[in-house]
C-alpha cells in the first residue's frame, strides 16, 4: 500500500499530526503503534469494578493556551475537575503545592499571607544562580521544607538527588502563600467526559486515517520509501542508539480494587519520605467522578527499566540529545514530534502544541523536511 504519510506512534503526537494531515491535505495517513490500543500513556479503559482507570498513571489535562483546549474540544466534551493533591509529611496529609494551609498545619502557626512570606524569607537560602531542582526550592523555602517535601520524592522518582537535576523539574511545582490548593493553575483544568481513549478514537476517526496497532515500526520501514514519516517514539532508537542510549526514567504501576466507597481525601496523596518506596497513590474515582461501592487505586514505583516514561532533564542526558537533535536535523524524510522523539518533559498540552504546529508547517509545505 502506498500512503504519502506514515506516522509512527498513537499518542497525542502522533494523533495530532495524523488528524491534521488528513483533514487539511486531503491525502491518506497511515497510523502504527507497537501497543494495543491508541492514546499511549493517556490510554484510559474500564477495570473489572467497571471504574475507569488510567493504565500508565493518573494523567490530569491542564492548560492556558485556548486554542489547544478548543483543538481537543472537537473531540470530546468536558467534565471540569480540578486536581488537589496532599503529601503525607511528618506522619500528616497537608496541602502540596506548599501554601499557607501547609505551613500552619505542619507547624501549628496562624500565619496570613504576610506573615507566610516573612517566614519563608527568614528560611530561604538566596543563590547568585538558580541551575538545579535543589537551588530553586531551597532558594524559596529553605532546607527543612525541601528535605520535607521534595529532596526524598525527587530521589526515588529521578533515580538521582535534586542537585543533579535541572531547575525545570522542581520548578514546575509553585509555593504559594494563599490558600489555594489546587495542584494547577492554569485557566482550562477539565477531563475528557468519556475518557481520553475515546477522544482518541473521536480524533483517528477519519476516513483517510488507517490505524495498524500492535505494529511496530520496523515492519512498516520499508514504507518509508516513498512515505514522509512522523516519528513519536525514542529519538535515540530511530538511530539505532549510536551516540549511546538516552537516559529515560520508568514506573511500576500497581492497581489495587478495594472493597470501600472511599479510599483516601482528595484523588493522589504524594509520598516524599524515601523510606516509603512508591512516590504517589492515586484513587480515580475523584478525577473521574465514577461513583460505586467499590474504589480504584494506583501506587506508582519508580524504575531505571522498564518502558522511557520521562526524559532526564540533566546535562549529561541533554548533551547526548543534543547530538541526536542535529542528526534529526540533517535527516530528510521524517519529523520528530512529542516527549520521546524530542526528549523534553512536556505535558500532554505543550505536545498538542508542539504537534499542530508542526502539523501546520508540514501542511504548508514549508518543512525542509518534506524534500
Ligand atoms: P508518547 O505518549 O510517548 O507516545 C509515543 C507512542 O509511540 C507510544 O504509544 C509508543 O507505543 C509508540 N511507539 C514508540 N516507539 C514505537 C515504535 N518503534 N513502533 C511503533 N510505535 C512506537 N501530562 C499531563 O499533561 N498531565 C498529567 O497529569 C500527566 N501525567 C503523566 C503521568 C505519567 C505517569 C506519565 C508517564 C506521563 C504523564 N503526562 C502527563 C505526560 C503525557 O503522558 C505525555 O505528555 C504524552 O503522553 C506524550 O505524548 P507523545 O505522543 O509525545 O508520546
Ligand atoms: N516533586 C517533589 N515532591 C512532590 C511533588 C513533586 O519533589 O510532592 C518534584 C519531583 O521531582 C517531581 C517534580 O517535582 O518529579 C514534578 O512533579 P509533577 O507532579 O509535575 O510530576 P509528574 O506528574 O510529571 O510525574
Amino acid at each position: 500500500m502506498k500512503v504519502p504519510w506514515l506516522v509512527v506512534g498513537a499518542g497525542f503526537a502522533g494523533s495530532v499530526v495524523a488528524e491534521r494531515l488528513a483533514t487539511h491535505l486531503d491525502e491518506r495517513v497511515l497510523v502504527v503503534d507497537r501497543r494495543a490500543h491508541v492514546g499511549s500513556n493517556a490510554f484510559d479503559e474500564r477495570d473489572e469494578a467497571g471504574l475507569l482507570v488510567h493504565r500508565y498513571g493518573p494523567h490530569i489535562f491542564h492548560t492556558n493556551a485556548p486554542r489547544i483546549a478548543a483543538y481537543l474540544s472537537r473531540f470530546t466534551a468536558w467534565r471540569p475537575y480540578e486536581h488537589r493533591v496532599l503529601a503525607r509529611v511528618r506522619g500528616r496529609l497537608v496541602p502540596m503545592p506548599i501554601n499557607l494551609e501547609t505551613i500552619n498545619r505542619l507547624y501549628g502557626l496562624s500565619l496570613d499571607e504576610v506573615g507566610l512570606e516573612t517566614w519563608l524569607a527568614e528560611r530561604a537560602e538566596p543563590r547568585p544562580v538558580v541551575r538545579t531542582s535543589e537551588d530553586v526550592v531551597v532558594a524559596r523555602v529553605g532546607r527543612e521544607l525541601y528535605e520535607l517535601f521534595f529532596r526524598g520524592y525527587t530521589r526515588k522518582q529521578w533515580g538521582r538527588d535534586p542537585s543533579a537535576l535541572d531547575a525545570s523539574v522542581a520548578a514546575r511545582i509553585p509555593v504559594r502563600t494563599n490558600r489555594d490548593d489546587r495542584y494547577f493553575s492554569d485557566i482550562f483544568q477539565a477531563m475528557p467526559a468519556a475518557g481520553f481513549t475515546a477522544m482518541f478514537e473521536r480524533m483517528l476517526d477519519h476516513p483517510r486515517i488507517e490505524v495498524a496497532l500492535d505494529t511496530d515500526w520496523s515492519e512498516v520501514r520499508r514504507l518509508a520509501r516513498t512515505a514522509h514519516v512522523i516519528f513519536t517514539g525514542p529519538v535515540d532508537e530511530y538511530f539505532g542508539r549510536r551516540f549511546g542510549p538516552l537516559p529515560y526514567r520508568s514506573l511500576e504501576f500497581r492497581f489495587e480494587t478495594l472493597e470501600q466507597e472511599r479510599y483516601q481525601p482528595v484523588a493522589t496523596v504524594n509520598e516524599p519520605d524515601e523510606s516509603v518506596a512508591h512516590t504517589r497513590t492515586t484513587e480515580f474515582k475523584h478525577v473521574t467522578g465514577d461513583v460505586g461501592a467499590r474504589t480504584t487505586i494506583v501506587r506508582e514505583f519508580p524504575r531505571a527499566d522498564g518502558d522511557p516514561y520521562y526524559p532526564i532533564p540533566a546535562p549529561a542526558a541533554q548533551a547526548r540529545y543534543a547530538q541526536y537533535r542535529t542528526l534529526a536535523g540533517a535527516t530528510s524524510g521524517v519529523t520528530f514530534v512529542g516527549r520521546l522523539a524530542t526528549y523534553r518533559y512536556y505535558n500532554m498540552d505543550q505536545v498538542v502544541g508542539q504537534a499542530l504546529a508542526t502539523a501546520e508547517r508540514l501542511a504548508s509545505g514549508q518543512a525542509a523536511a518534506i524534500a
